[in-house]
């Protein structure tokens, strides 16, 4: 078992400056200091002196929703749910004590339990019943013309959980956007997760498990481009700094890794006759890239469509943040709600596999939550 003291003395210290407070979701919300960055830091740091325990541990590390928003204020670069995740790892009991929760939350989580569900033992069964949680998602506003041809390059989609298991039809979406942009894409092989919601699970060595199947796979392919259209896979894939003695590899598959939205400014869209003409509201995932909700906007806006962009709202789900502490994430789902506003027709669009779950399950009556990828 790794020891999670050791693992502390390579994390550096918390100061106590304060410059998280303002960006933490819980602490807007609660305004409790120990569920603010600086109040668990602070109480990680001190429980290094002593042997975990289980409760300490899990009341802890339930308190993040892993938005990262400390991370980027933080003048010590600390690194508050990567620390969360290395306790969780350390802990001996905590795979049985996140296992206990799923059960117990099957109806909300099993579309998420499927995508990890075979390195959980016994999950298949449960995961039969994910496909009640598919959805159809909206009308197509627009359709692809004449799109100008990018230089052929080998290509192939990582459809994440959301192309496989939340909104299947979204990868015979990528896929026919990048096919018109004339890439040549090849079939889809057998992904593994991008793991980043086992690695926030705490479940460390089975994301570097993930990732170096991810890679074996590409490199038989021909390392060709990897496109992606789930916010939080395209941040799982490239995130990771090592993998054993991988990591020439391992630098190359991160810079062959392409968000599709990066596509948006080369898009040929032509309104559908008849479409209506919906409120328009983009949610930002905390971990997708920071200008797609600009780059939707402005191609909307040729159509006479315009899009509020929300930039600064955690939806609250956190992976198992919302396993944890159910009831403090619908607060901070609310929260979002209310700071929106929405009509009771809008249609909030987003790309994170998490964030469409979060957003569908707390959405207010008549709103619709769809991937901006269904626009087309
Ligand atoms: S990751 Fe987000 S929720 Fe967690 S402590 Fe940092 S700001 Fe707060
Ligand atoms: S910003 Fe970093 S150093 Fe400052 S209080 Fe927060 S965690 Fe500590």
């Amino acid at each position: 078992m790794m020891s999670y003291r050791s693992a502390w003395n390579d994390f550096p210290q918390c100061i106590l400056c304060g410059r998280c407070l303002e960006v933490c979701p819980l602490f807007k919300l609660t305004a409790q200091e120990e569920i603010s960055p600086r109040g668990k830091a602070f109480l990680l740091q001190n429980m290094s002196l002593h042997d975990i325990r289980t409760r300490d541990a899990s009341r802890l590390a339930s308190l993040c929703t892993g938005c990262a928003r400390c991370v980027s204020v933080c003048p010590q670069k600390i690194n508050l749910p990567l620390r969360i995740s290395t306790l969780k790892a350390a802990h001996p009991l905590w795979k049985d004590w996140i296992w206990s929760r799923l059960i117990l939350n099957r109806t909300f989580f099993l579309p998420l339990l499927r995508l990890g569900g075979h390195l959980l033992p016994g999950s298949n069964p449960l995961a039969k019943t994910f496909a009640a949680f598919s959805s159809k998602g909206t009308a197509p506003l627009f359709k692809l013309r004449n799109t100008p041809k990018l230089k052929p390059e080998k290509s192939v989609l990582f459809p994440g959980c959301m192309g496989k298991y939340l909104r299947p039809h979204l990868e015979q979406k990528a896929h026919s956007m990048l096919s018109s942009l004339g890439l040549d894409l090849l079939p889809t092989p057998g992904w593994q997760c991008c793991g980043f919601p086992l690695g926030q699970a705490g479940l460390l060595g089975h994301d570097a498990l993930c990732m170096q199947t991810n890679l074996k796979i590409w490199k038989d392919m021909g390392r060709p481009s990897v496109y992606v259209f789930c916010a939080t896979c395209l941040h799982g894939l490239t995130s990771r700094q090592d993998l054993g003695g991988e990591t020439l590899d391992l630098k190359h598959f991160v810079r062959s890794v392409v968000s599709i939205s990066e596509m948006i400014p080369g898009l040929n869209l032509e309104k559908v006759s008849g479409a209506e003409k919906p409120d328009l509201i983009w949610h930002q995932p905390c971990h997708g890239p920071a200008d797609t909700g600009r780059l939707l906007q402005d191609a909307l806006f040729i159509h006479g469509l315009s899009l509020a962009v929300h930039q600064d709202h955690c939806c609250g789900l956190g992976g198992a943040f919302r396993l944890q502490s159910p009831k403090l994430s619908l607060r901070v789902a609310r929260s979002l709600w209310q700071s929106i506003a929405p009509h009771q027709d809008s249609l909030c669009l987003t790309d994170c596999a998490g964030c469409i779950v979060q957003l569908c399950s707390t959405r207010p009556s008549g709103v619709r939550v769809s991937h901006w990828l269904e626009l087309i």
